[in-house]
């Protein structure tokens, strides 16, 4: 079949209002970042599972490769098609019911398309918590989720996306529909393609519905802004948090001064404590569910420790829920004012937070050193080792060239380090396109022979999101 012919089936199939081309394409050919420009034969957007079923289905017939878009929120490009081979773009957001919240067995069951934002609040709604909690909350999707394995700000307390699905509905690279969606918390029949789904980045099918995990709300959330003489003490802070706060801790989130000062200017209108004075800050979040327990006093008491230790040099309590949201404001704004300052080097890292300050002094004195004005934004999850460790051209130089430049001898010096502390490359955001030529620098050769004996059995024709997490040959790695 052509491309023409193909276009008419999927018209027929969906109606011309759900087939976009030309420049109704054009937002869904582009990346979040605007670095990845790809082309598609066409957006195919089906309202239901069937449908994706037939799409995937007539495209395979026709020898065309699906692309799977939730809400086109990621940062490794993996939502973008290639200009080779000829694709389709398959967009989720329709498929945006959430068709059940089951209270007795804890569980929400969400199509793919629902924004996160709307399963938090259909789980509030009923008396239930999603913890999942990002940034992009308000546009990225469920399946998008699952497909990243996304980790946000409550990971060490709930974790991540993964660890939140207990089931799935998907349609393979044939258009067979897999239905695998059940609240169950034990089920051993055999391998699990649940998790075989999860974090393939739309490269082994299309998921169109999950089972998720809920858990009680909290009663309340204390939040805290900390400063700190340096990344060190923020490690020391996060184990006396833990050691105090127990599962009550659920956000530890770590910020360099050059992050927090990106925000300022970008964003003059958010309050920033200490962005100017200290080199480090940390948002801490106490989530307390006990009706008996006292809301403010345990942290509280925390800081005042930390202070009389000498591990924190400041601290604001935040008193209500809209300092509360002042605060994480700031914090989810980092990304947002990096867009506006340009493109940078990103390295989305986990260390082992025992290695973390020597990792961020070390291999911050190695990039001073080898790309003199180099600006590092850090900023991330702690609790959860995981770092979003970007370079920015120096002050003045234009940030596409720099990065067209120096992109890959920066992310030399900075893998091989993460590496070299037992790290890895990609915590939460996935591999896509942007990381997908370097895996095997850190990958092994057995667990990449896995990866594509998986591809290969599921996907033999190579359909679903070509040119994506797995590199299209293997140099030899680090080992
Ligand atoms: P998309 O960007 O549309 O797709 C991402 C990948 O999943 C692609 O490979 C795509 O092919 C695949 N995919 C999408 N839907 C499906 C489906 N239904 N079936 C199969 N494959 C599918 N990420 C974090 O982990 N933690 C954060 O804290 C975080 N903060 C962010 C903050 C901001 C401001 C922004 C812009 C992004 C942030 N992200 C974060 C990255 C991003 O939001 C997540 O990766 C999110 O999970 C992507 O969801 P999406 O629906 O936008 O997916």
């Amino acid at each position: 079949m052509n491309a023409p012919a193909l276009l008419n089936t999927l018209v027929r199939m969906l109606g011309p209002s759900h087939v976009l081309t030309g420049n109704d394409a054009g937002p869904f050919c582009t990346d979040q970042r605007k670095r990845y420009h790809g082309q598609a034969l066409c957006v195919a957007r089906p309202a239901n599972t069937e449908e994706v079923a037939q799409v995937v289905k007539a495209c395979a017939e026709a020898g065309v490769a699906v692309v799977p878009q939730g809400g086109n929120t990621g940062l490794v490009g993996g939502a973008t098609p290639l200009a080779a081979p000829p694709s389709v773009i398959l967009s989720l957001r329709r498929m945006n019911r959430v068709r059940r919240v089951d209270g007795a067995s804890q569980t929400l069951t969400a199509e793919a398309g629902c924004t996160l934002q709307q399963v938090q609040q259909a789980a509030a709604d009923a008396g239930w918590l999603y913890p999942l909690r990002m940034g992009s909350e308000g546009s990225c999707t469920v399946g998008g989720n699952l497909a990243t394995n996304a980790g946000g700000t409550q990971v060490l307390r709930y974790g991540n996306a993964r660890e939140l699905c207990l089931g799935l509905e998907a349609v393979t690279p044939q258009g067979a529909i897999w239905h695998g969606l059940h609240g169950l918390r034990k089920n051993n029949t055999g391998y699990d393609l649940r998790h075989l789904l999860i974090g393939s980045e739309g490269t082994l099918g299309v998921i169109t519905a999950a089972t998720l995990k809920l858990f009680p709300l909290p009663r309340t959330q204390v939040t805290a802004w900390v400063a700190l003489p340096s990344a060190q003490m923020a490690v020391e802070l996060l184990a006396l948090a833990r050691n105090r706060l127990d599962a009550g801790l659920t956000g530890f989130e770590l910020m360099n001064a050059t992050a927090l000062q990106l925000v300022q200017r970008h964003f003059p209108q958010l309050r920033t404590p200490f962005a100017s004075t200290a080199p480090w800050c940390t948002l801490l979040e106490h989530s307390v569910y006990d009706a008996t327990e006292p809301a403010q006093q345990p942290l509280q008491d925390l800081l005042e420790t930390a202070l009389q230790q000498g591990l924190i040099s400041n601290a604001v309590v935040a008193e209500t829920v809209a300092q509360t949201h002042g605060l994480w404001q700031v914090r989810e704004s980092i990304p947002l004012a990096q867009a506006e300052a340009g493109l940078n080097v990103k390295h989305d890292i986990a260390v082992p937070i025992s290695a973390m300050a020597a990792f961020v002094a070390d291999t911050g004195a190695a990039l001073a050193a080898a790309f003199p004005g180099v600006r590092m934004i850090t900023f991330g999850h702690l609790g959860d080792s995981n770092l979003h460790y970007n370079v920015q051209a120096p002050e003045g130089v234009d940030p596409a060239a720099f990065l067209q430049q120096h992109e890959a001898a920066i992310n030399t010096l900075v893998l091989d380090a993460v590496h070299r502390v037992g790290g890895s490359i990609s915590a939460e955001h996935g591999i896509g396109q942007l990381k997908r030529n370097i895996l095997p620098r850190y990958q092994s050769p057995v667990a990449l022979g896995m990866m594509r004996a998986i591809k290969q059995a599921l996907d033999p024709h190579g359909s679903m999101n070509p040119g994506k997490v797995l590199p299209a040959q293997s140099p030899q790695g680090l080992g």
